[in-house]
């Protein structure tokens, strides 16, 4: 028996985790389940699981959670706090963790479940993309293994065959090519962008995601936050991660080798294919997802990505080719802004605006540890959130 902690289970990825997992009840059980403050589904998780231990991060959250557990007579324990997500993290018991709560939130259990060895279901590319190179050393160190859930890395992963090791680039890869729907605005003008509601801009037209994920789809962040997690993940320079434009979301994303073979990962845009293909690896299982059925889809298209309509792509390339802590001072004030923007502080095009606005302040240079990545994560919120006070930045976003 493999026993699992999902760290976000209440969440998108969470529940897609819980879905493929309640399909192979025989070969895997749940130790832990951690969330933010959502304590009516937790406990529901809870009386199908019977975790050993729940964790909610709100501590009143966490005693009604705890008042519904002894209701129902159940086995689990219920904590709050940063120390009780470490430690279902890295309980000795866990097999698997799947690290997918949302933002610089699930940094420190992801790294907690890097260094105790542990399957690392990667969903959380914040983590990643904040603490770089210390993630994959902690990994490497205690002898992790590392397995990406964001489907165009899983399809990457997949595409570098037998298979990859975290952060070593690959023999005979000439560039990545990474894919992107291009979210719900592809077509839309720059014009119009301004008008864009929170509503719009989490319909993703092919995944149905958390908010915060959702908002960087419509931005592109996403595709940035991305491009960061491949070079981080494969060992390439971002100059050989090529964003392609792909509407249909069928191609996950594409490995081009020096002979000019290009290898593809194709699938239905569903996550419970790399949350199955991570939890199976190297052998499969059955993700309880429809198969592809390539004549009712009928065309796949490719286009370059636009670059002036969606300059969240352009600053994260920049991140990404300054390195350091460029990319853990990009994530915080992406953050701080989308958060803006859907409580409608900031526009949308005031997103990039607020991120902009930040990376032509703060200073950048090599990240000396993870108490620095911490300094630099909180620098940059603390600018953003100034400069989403100011009106100048309203004002410029709102004619952009
Ligand atoms: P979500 O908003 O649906 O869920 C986030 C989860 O994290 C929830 O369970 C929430 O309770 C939990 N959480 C938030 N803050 C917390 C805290 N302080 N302490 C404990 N738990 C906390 O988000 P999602 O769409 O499931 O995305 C999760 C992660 O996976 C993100 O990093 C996202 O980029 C990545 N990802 C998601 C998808 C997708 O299809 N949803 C695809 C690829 C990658
Ligand atoms: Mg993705």
């Amino acid at each position: 028996m493999r026993r699992v902690t999902i760290l976000g289970s209440t969440g998108s990825i969470g529940e897609n985790t819980l879905d493929v997992l309640s399909r192979h009840r025989d070969r895997f059980e749940v130790h832990a389940l951690a969330a933010h403050r959502n304590h009516q589904r937790l406990l529901q998780q809870c009386l199908t699981w019977r975790p050993a231990v729940a964790v909610l991060g709100d501590p009143a959250a966490a005693a009604k959670l705890e008042q519904g557990v002894r209701a129902a007579k159940l086995p689990t324990e219920v904590c709050t706090g940063a120390a009780a997500l470490d430690a279902i993290a890295a309980d000795p018991s866990v097999s698997d963790v799947m690290a997918a709560i949302v933002g610089a939130a699930g940094l420190e259990s992801t790294l907690a479940a890097a260094r105790s060895g542990k399957r690392l279901l990667l969903a959380n590319k914040e983590a990643l993309v904040m603490s770089g190179s210390l993630l994959l050393e902690a990994v490497r160190a205690s002898g992790a293994t590392l397995i990406p859930i964001d489907s165009e890395h899983n399809a990457i992963f997949q595409c570098l065959t037998p298979s990859a090791t975290p952060g070593r680039r690959p023999a005979g890869v000439r560039r990545i090519l990474l894919t992107a729907s291009g979210g719900p605005f592809r077509s839309v003008e720059a014009a119009a962008l301004v008008s864009v509601t929170p509503q719009m801009a989490c319909a993703h037209p092919n995944w149905s995601m958390g908010r915060k994920i959702s908002v960087d789809s419509a931005t592109l962040m996403n595709k940035g936050l991305e491009l960061i997690e491949a070079c981080l993940l494969f060992g390439l320079g971002s100059e050989e991660v090529e964003v392609l434009v792909h509407p249909q979301s069928i191609v996950h994303s594409l490995v081009e080798y020096q002979d000019g073979s290009v290898l593809a990962e194709l699938a239905a845009p569903d996550m419970r294919i790399p949350i199955a293909h991570a939890l199976a690896w190297p052998a499969r299982m059955n993700a309880g997802a429809d198969f592809l059925d390539l004549v009712k889809i009928g065309k796949l298209e490719f286009e370059a990505p636009d670059f002036a309509r969606f300059p969240a792509l352009g600053l994260a390339l920049a991140a990404a080719r300054a390195g350091g802590t460029a990319p853990a001072a990009l994530n915080a004030s992406n953050e701080i802004a989308v958060q803006a923007f859907l409580d409608g502080r900031v526009n949308f095009p005031g997103i990039p605006g607020v991120i902009e606005s930040v990376m032509t302040t703060i200073e950048i240079g090599p990240v000396s540890g993870l108490d620095h990545v911490r300094e630099i994560d909180a620098r940059a919120r603390q600018l953003a959130r100034a400069a989403i006070g100011t009106d100048r930045l309203r004002t410029e976003a709102r004619s952009a």
